[in-house]
Formats: structure tokens, C-alpha cells, sequence
């Protein structure tokens, strides 16, 4: 058996962003020795991107709001797919999370009165999302990482973990490699924590950065951890479309949150023609009464561009289908037209939506104060995950626990803006506190060198073979890509997902062929081989799972079953690897909500 560098820890956690940091202090906090592996640099994980805000209940800026409305606005957005213990701790415990980190040091906006500001976002039915301008991931991840450092955790930086590692039925550790050096890493552990984020480099069209390959997701699933609810898929509303180079960046909820509207070519506010029975009660029905809910208008009901991302997609898709749509494929969204009712209306936008100013003057020479920018879907956030239990994040693998967006259940077929990033601080939270109690009574166990030696060759096996450019990593990657987006995307048939699946088996064909040249040292074509096998599993389990749904439910839209089934579709899609290693689907009835939350659910109607 070859040599390899190995590090011991009780709890070592995989992933860098909210989520892992925030595990990885509670665990440290728990007396444990903990380690952090990450693919980028710390300070670069995908939370740094986040925008908009974390939703909380602390009714800062509206007193109605509580607990109760966070989780039933949570509930109904995930169109009661969600698991409601999740959703329940989620509402109860995302407050406190946050007062924390504004202890650890994190500087929101503020309120006149000196308290954390909160701002409106899609499906919240009160102001709630806690917020740094338009660039809250960076203060978040800011002070997550000055925190844990300071409690010293000992980070493994620009490491990918390519497979778990099991001691008989639990969890023993991790095996990586350097992306520098190309050298080979064990990590041996009593506990570890998946934190790996999302998935959204399957998709051509994708607000999320190159770390997005399902890495998490594809490493439980072959560990034997079951994954939940993988079909449902975030397609963001608003995307830049134009130019092409920039095709998918975010546009954040914020920009609708404070005021912008969206229109169609006609300039007609195109969202008021559309509005779900479940939401007609709370949605704004003439467009002054829209602008005054951003105001903060206690009595007004929320304009219908805050509606639920789901719902307000599928109405661009709609624009642009019936060519009503902008001239390179979007729809308008519009926030200068606010100096209408503000004086200060240019200075009011760049203090407002700083990052979104810069972001559209140096993309797309569009000044948003003035202008209107060109919007339209992109692929966003992964509400299926692996599956876990609601209070401690353990997976169905003991001693393999899951947080942030990596894990499934709380989003349930939609997730809420602002929803994520309470999420990591929760669940990540919870995630830490409970596999330090799991690495105390199990202390790291044996690792197998046969499995070891196994993953090292299969590593290394693309080095070994003949390169052809058909089989290249990056061409399969672009047309793995291309399949996701036009075959499995927002809008969904049973004959293009059945050839989606066929091809993905070409794929895998494929890339059991593909070589790499070079050497092991920082090779973007060898890291590609090794992420595309990730992005292989789950694009697999979304195409599968999606074909499973024949129902239309929050992210999840049918052209050939537009309808929702309440009788058929209230479960959750459970996947799990056979014993002959083939994927199998479980549709698994959701949990039924104790009488005391269903009330509450009735009484937010
Ligand atoms: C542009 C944008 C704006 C957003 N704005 C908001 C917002 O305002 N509010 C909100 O709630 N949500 C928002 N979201 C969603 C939210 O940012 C993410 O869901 C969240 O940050 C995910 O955090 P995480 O901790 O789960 O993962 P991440 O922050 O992505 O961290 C994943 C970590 O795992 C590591 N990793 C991955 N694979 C491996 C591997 N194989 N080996 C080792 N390490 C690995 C990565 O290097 C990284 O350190 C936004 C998303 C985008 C794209």
C-alpha cells in the first residue's frame, strides 16, 4: 500500500462556506479537534456570494412577525414538501443565529433606531432578511472565518475530498488530494460533516461558481447515505442574459425588494396577470399598492414580482415564449423607474444595491439607475440533498452528518430567498454540536488500505490512457451541460428527460475513457475528471427523480402534468444506491405535521 500524508481529527468538515464554518465552530466549541478541508482559498466559498440578506424573525422593522409566520411562510413556499421539524427549528432557532454573528462582529445595515434592518424578499410575508446592502455572504463569511480561526481550527485549503472513507457501517474519514500538488490526502475521522454546497455547474445556464459539483451530494451517495428530493432544482428568476460572457450572474432579489418592477416588452407589469390561489389573499392586486408594501406600508400586500422564484420564472418563461420577452431572451426589470416617487431616487439605488450597480456599469454598460436591465432564470440552488435527521444533520450513514445546501429537507420544492443563509447558521450549527457528541464515543476508526490504494488508481487512471477529444473532460462537461438545460431545466417532458437519462449513461461511458496530459500539478483537466464523476451522479438523480414526479410543484413544472396532485405527490423521492450499484427511487410520504403546526399553518392563511 502506497504512503499517503495523513491528518487525525474527531470532526473533519468538508466545505468552507456558512454552512461548514459554522459547524466547525460549534465542534470546536464542543472541545473537539476539528478540520476544515476546502477546495478554494478560506474566505472563497460560495457563501461569499450571497446577496440579499438571511432571513430571521426578529421583527425588527415589522412587529407582527414571529416564528410562526417564518415557518409557515417556509412551509407553503416549499409546498408542504418540507421537512416540518427542520422548518420548525429553522423559524425558531434562525433569530439567535444571527444575533450571534452580529456578536462575533458582523455589521448589518441598520434600522433609525440603531437595530439590524430587514428588507423584503419573494414569499416572506413580512420585512426579514437581515442584510449588508446587497454583499451580506461576504460579511457573513467574514466573520465566521475571523471567529474560527481564532478558535483554532486547522484548515486544509485548496484540497478536494474525493471519496469517503467507512469503516464497516459508519464513517472512518475523507481521501483527497492537493489541487496544488496533485499529492494524495487522508483524512481520518470519528465524525464527518458534508458542507459542500450546490450543484449548479450541471446546467449551462448558472449563477453558481466552478466549486458547484454536487461533490457532496455524489460522495454520500456512494458512501451508501441516502440523498431526498433531488428533482427539485431552483431556477432563479433573474439572471443577466446579456452579453453572453455573463449569461446566468445573479441579479439578487433585492433589486424587486426594494421597488423594481418587472415588465415585457410592452412595458406591462406582466406579474399581475398570474397570481396563485395560495398567495391571491397576500399579493398585491393594483400596482400602488405594491410600491407602498416596499415602504413598509403595514396595510399594503406584496407586490406579485415577490412572489415565490418558482412561480415568478415560470411567468419570464412565459413572457419569452410568447415573444413579449426583451431583445436578447429576458424580460425588463426595472428599478430606476423609483424616481418617480423618491427625490434622491440614483443615490437612494447605489447605496441600496451597491454590488447590482457595479455589477450591470461594468458587465453590460448599463447604468441600473437609469436604465433597465435585461433578466431571465438561472440555475440557483439545490433544495434536494442528502437526507438527514432534523436535530442533528446526522445522514442515514452513522457519523456522516450534512448542512447548508448540500443537505435536503428544509426547502421542501422551493426554497425562500434569504432562507439559505439561516440555513448554514442553523443547521450548520446543529451539524457541529452533534458529531462532537458522536466523535467523543466514537473516536476514529481503522482505514481499509486496500480502499485506499483502489481510490488512488482510479484516480490516476485518466493519466494512463490514450487522449481523444470526443472523450476530453471539458467537452463531455459542455455537453453534460447542455443536456441538463435543454432536457431537464425549467420545463420538464417525460420523452427529453427519458433521452436525458440515456445520455447521461454516454457520459459515464465516456468518461471511463477520458484521459489527461500533463502532470498532477494544478491540471484543470484531471480536476475536471474527477468533478464531472460528481456532477454525473447527480444530474442522474435529478433526472430520475424528476421523471418519478408526474406532478407540477414548486420548482418542479411538468409540460405534460402541469397540475399539482395532492393526492399523489405529497412525498418526498428518496435516492439510494443498489446493491448492484444502480440508482434506486423511493417515493416516500412526507411526515405528517403535528396538530400544533398544522394550526399554526391554518391560522397564516
Ligand atoms: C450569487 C448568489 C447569491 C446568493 N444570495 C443569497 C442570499 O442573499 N441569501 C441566501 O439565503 N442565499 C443566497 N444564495 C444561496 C447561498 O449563498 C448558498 O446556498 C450558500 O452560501 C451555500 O453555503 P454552503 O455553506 O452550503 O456552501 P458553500 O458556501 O458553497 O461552501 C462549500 C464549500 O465546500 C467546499 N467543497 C466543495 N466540494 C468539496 C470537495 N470535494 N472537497 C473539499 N471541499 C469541497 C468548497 O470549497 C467550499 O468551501 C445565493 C447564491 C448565489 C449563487
Amino acid at each position: 500500500m502506497p504512503e499517503f500524508e495523513t491528518h487525525e481529527h474527531d470532526v473533519l468538515v468538508i466545505g468552507a462556506g456558512g454552512a461548514g464554518l459554522s459547524a466547525a465552530i460549534a465542534a470546536s466549541a464542543a472541545g473537539v479537534k476539528v478540520g476544515v478541508v476546502c477546495k478554494s482559498l478560506l474566505g472563497k466559498a460560495h457563501t461569499v456570494m450571497a446577496e440579499g440578506g438571511v432571513a430571521a424573525a426578529l421583527a425588527h422593522v415589522d412587529d407582527r412577525d414571529s416564528w410562526r409566520v417564518h415557518f409557515s411562510d417556509t412551509m407553503r413556499g416549499g409546498q408542504y414538501l418540507n421537512n416540518w421539524r427542520m422548518a420548525e427549528l429553522h423559524a425558531k432557532e434562525a433569530p439567535e443565529r444571527v444575533r450571534e454573528l452580529e456578536a462575533w462582529g458582523a455589521l448589518f445595515d441598520r434600522t433609525k433606531d440603531g437595530r439590524i434592518l430587514q428588507r423584503h424578499f419573494g414569499g416572506h410575508r413580512y420585512p426579514r432578511l437581515a442584510h449588508v446592502g446587497d454583499r451580506t455572504g461576504l460579511e457573513m463569511i467574514r466573520t465566521l472565518q475571523d471567529h474560527g480561526i481564532h478558535q483554532g481550527l486547522t484548515f486544509y485549503m485548496e484540497q478536494t475530498v474525493v471519496t469517503l472513507l467507512r469503516d464497516g457501517g459508519r464513517i472512518a474519514g475523507a481521501f483527497g488530494y492537493d489541487r496544488e500538488r496533485g499529492r494524495f490526502r487522508v483524512y481520518r475521522a470519528g465524525a464527518v460533516v458534508l458542507a459542500t454546497g450546490g450543484i449548479g455547474r450541471a446546467f449551462r445556464v448558472s449563477s453558481n461558481s466552478w466549486e458547484y459539483t454536487g461533490d457532496g451530494h455524489a460522495l454520500a451517495y456512494e458512501a451508501g447515505a441516502d440523498l431526498i428530493d433531488m428533482e427539485f432544482v431552483q431556477f432563479h428568476p433573474t439572471g443577466m442574459v446579456w452579453p453572453p460572457s455573463v449569461r446566468g450572474i445573479l441579479v439578487t432579489e433585492g433589486v424587486r425588494g426594494e421597488g423594481g418592477v418587472l415588465r415585457n416588452k410592452e412595458g406591462r407589469r406582466f406579474m399581475f396577470d398570474d397570481i396563485p390561489p395560495l398567495y391571491k389573499d397576500q399579493t398585491a392586486d393594483n400596482e400602488e399598492e405594491g410600491w407602498r408594501y416596499c415602504q413598509g406600508d403595514k396595510d399594503a400586500r406584496r407586490p406579485p414580482e415577490l412572489l415565490t422564484r418558482d412561480h415568478v420564472a415560470r411567468c419570464i418563461m412565459r413572457e419569452v415564449r410568447d415573444e413579449r420577452g426583451s431583445p436578447h431572451g429576458g424580460v425588463f426589470l426595472d428599478i430606476a423607474w423609483i424616481k418617480e416617487k423618491i427625490a434622491n431616487a440614483p443615490e437612494h439605488i447605489r447605496k441600496k444595491l451597491p454590488g447590482m450597480y457595479h455589477q450591470f456599469k461594468q458587465l453590460a454598460d448599463i447604468d441600473i439607475t437609469k436604465e433597465p436591465m435585461e433578466v431571465g432564470p438561472t440555475t440557483h440552488y439545490m433544495m434536494g440533498g442528502v437526507r438527514v435527521d432534523a436535530d442533528t444533520q446526522m445522514s442515514t450513514l452513522p457519523g456522516l452528518f450534512a448542512a447548508g445546501e448540500c443537505a435536503g429537507g428544509l426547502h421542501g420544492a422551493n426554497r425562500l430567498g434569504g432562507n439559505s443563509l439561516s440555513d448554514l447558521l442553523v443547521f450548520g450549527k446543529r451539524a457541529g454540536d452533534h458529531a462532537a457528541v458522536w466523535a467523543k464515543s466514537n473516536p476514529a476508526g481503522p482505514v481499509n488500505g486496500a480502499l485506499l490504494d483502489e481510490a488512488s488508481r482510479e484516480a490516476l487512471a485518466p493519466f494512463e490512457r490514450t487522449p481523444s477529444a470526443n472523450d476530453a473532460p471539458f467537452q463531455i462537461h459542455s455537453e453534460l451541460q447542455d443536456c441538463m438545460q435543454d432536457l431537464v431545466g425549467i420545463v420538464r417532458r417525460e420523452a427529453e428527460m427519458v433521452r436525458a437519462v440515456e445520455r447521461l449513461g454516454e457520459f459515464r461511458n465516456r468518461l471511463a475513457r477520458t484521459a489527461v496530459v500533463g502532470s498532477r500539478e494544478y491540471n484543470p483537466g484531471w480536476h475536471m475528471a474527477m468533478d464531472l464523476k460528481n456532477m454525473l451522479v447527480v444530474s442522474e438523480a435529478i433526472a430520475r427523480a424528476a421523471l418519478l414526479r408526474k406532478e407540477s410543484r414548486g420548482a418542479h413544472y411538468r409540460d405534460d402534468y402541469p397540475a399539482k396532485d395532492d393526492s399523489g405527490g405529497m412525498v418526498n423521492t428518496v435516492v439510494r444506491q443498489g446493491g448492484d450499484g444502480s440508482m434506486k427511487l423511493t417515493p416516500e410520504p412526507v411526515r405528517a405535521v403535528p396538530a400544533e403546526l398544522k394550526q399554526i399553518i391554518e391560522e397564516m392563511k
